[in-house]
């Protein structure tokens, strides 16, 4: 049987709830489970990002699901990045073209409306406090063990797991012949922190954009919230075995902290009044970057989000490739009638080789936010693209832009940005560039390198 009707997603995070929106709409009957309880009844968990960086990706699944008019009441457009310098002076990096933003969302509230809106559909079901126990992929069942400890289970024409980086559905594939995988962790773990907002319940530094405290080996982040204060996060190795490199394990006494922020990021040390209660009680968790195959199960199983792509958060692109696995999988129900093993053949086919792409491209990009934003030579090779991409618009787009502004395949922004890399190196050597290169004879210069890797400009 090729036409399916019923469906269990295991997970109702980010994406399992947007997934249960698109087949919801589709008139599949949908039972959702998650084994934490109803958020919408408690609050979100603590111990995931508070918030999060939704891009072009991500707003364009939510608009294609009926979600995107809602998104202004919990987002901030954030229209570049504030740099800190050790100093405490700031330089301010646009992003994209005059008006571009990626929005700051929170992860509770976004989850929430999702979960409201499929809610909403006659055909999807909720079942909270439910953990996936056992899978069948074959006959695309589940036992589930409600919080008595029962067992029960659960049986449907397709199983979607969507249940994260450590995802049980994903656990029972591995153990089968065949299925590739793969998991990897960071050296650096992060930690959330806090800007509280005025007493006046303004944001105390720049509201529209994403600040970054570049360090090197180390960075501090921070994204601002609609109540006016900011969600900070500490990227910083666990263990180092250098005397000049902190690290998680040496940050260990209330001096150490303070030293350590008073050196490292001196403006934002006044921001923070809870700062040793925060290091102290929040957790320190760590980055995973988790790569499988086939993230299909004949027609009878198949992996979405975190589960089959498990990313590091430097390109802020975890759930906007989520949203877009399900905004895909949507528009390949409708291009096979929805016959799934041909849409969930192709979605593998589509969606692997772009969830590997993102894998590299956020690791990647940990270096240009801790490292390559302090680097003068890096902030021209920026505004060089910039001007590039407003002399040549069909013919060149900044790589960050691709990923971040468009929906071009994360493949092909890899592999675009291998060519501009070696396109910059070029230019960034160009005789006197860094006088001419916004003059008629710098942007001849430019142009001839650009030309001679191929650019139709
Ligand atoms: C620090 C940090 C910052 C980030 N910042 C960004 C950003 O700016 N932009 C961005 O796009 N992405 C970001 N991400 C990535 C983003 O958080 C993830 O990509 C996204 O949450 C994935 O959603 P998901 O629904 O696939 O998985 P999850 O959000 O992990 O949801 C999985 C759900 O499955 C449930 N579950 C798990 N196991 C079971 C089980 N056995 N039975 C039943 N239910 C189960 C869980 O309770 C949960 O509700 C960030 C991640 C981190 C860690």
């Amino acid at each position: 049987m090729s036409k399916h009707q019923t469906i269990t997603i295991v997970g109702g995070g980010l994406v399992g709830s947007l997934c249960a929106i698109f087949l919801g709409n589709r008139d599949y009957d949908v039972h959702l489970f998650d084994r934490r309880r109803d958020m919408r009844l408690t609050g979100a968990e603590r111990g995931r990002s508070i918030n999060l960086a939704l891009s072009h990706r991500g707003l364009r699944a939510l608009e294609a699901a009926g979600v995107g008019a809602h998104i202004e009441t919990i987002g901030i457009p954030m229209r570049g990045r504030m740099i800190h310098n050790t100093d405490g002076g700031t330089v301010f990096q646009p992003y994209g073209k005059e008006g571009e933003a990626i929005y700051s969302v929170s992860r509770g509230g976004l989850n929430e409306l999702l979960l409201n809106v499929a809610d909403r559909h006659p055909h999807v079901h909720f079942h909270f406090e439910e953990r996936c126990h056992d899978v069948n992929l074959d006959a695309a069942s589940a036992v589930f063990m409600r919080s008595d400890g029962t067992l029960h289970e659960v049986k449907a024409d397709c199983l979607i797991g969507a249940d994260g980086a450590y995802s049980a559905v994903r656990g029972v594939m591995q153990k089968q012949g065949r299925f590739n995988y793969e998991q990897f962790y960071l050296d650096h773990g992060y930690k959330e922190l806090t800007i509280p907002a005025a007493p006046d319940g303004s944001w105390v530094v720049e509201k529209n954009a994403l600040h970054i405290w570049p360090r090197g080996r180390y960075m501090f982040i921070a994204l601002p919230n609609t109540d006016g204060s900011f969600t900070c996060t500490l990227f910083l190795p666990f263990k180092s075995n250098r005397a000049d490199e902190p690290s998680f394990e040496d940050l260990d006494s209330e001096e150490a902290v303070m030293q350590f922020f008073r050196s490292s990021f001196p403006d934002a040390v006044p921001c923070m009044p809870n700062l040793v209660e925060e290091f102290f009680a929040n957790p320190t968790s760590s980055l995973v970057t988790v790569r499988c195959s086939p993230w299909i199960h004949h027609d009878s199983a198949m992996l979405i989000g975190d589960a089959a792509h498990a990313i590091v958060p430097f390109y802020g692109q975890g759930m906007n490739a989520g949203f877009e696995d399900c905004r895909i999988f949507d528009e390949l129900l409708t291009k096979h009638d929805d016959h799934w093993l041909e849409a969930m053949q192709e979605y593998n086919t589509v969606r692997k080789p772009n969830g590997d792409a993102i894998a590299r491209l956020a690791m990647q990009n940990f270096v240009e936010m801790s490292e390559r934003v302090a680097d003068p030579m890096f902030l021209l090779r920026k505004k060089i693209e910039q001007r590039c991409q407003s002399l040549y618009p069909s013919a060149f787009q900044p790589v960050y832009s691709m990923v971040t502004f468009s929906h071009i395949p994360y493949s092909e922004a890899l592999k675009e940005m291998e060519r501009q890399d070696a396109v910059f190196e070029r230019v960034l050597r160009l005789e006197s560039i860094r006088e001419r290169w916004n003059t008629p004879e710098g942007d001849a210069a430019v142009q001839a390198v650009l030309i001679s890797a191929g650019y139709a400009v």
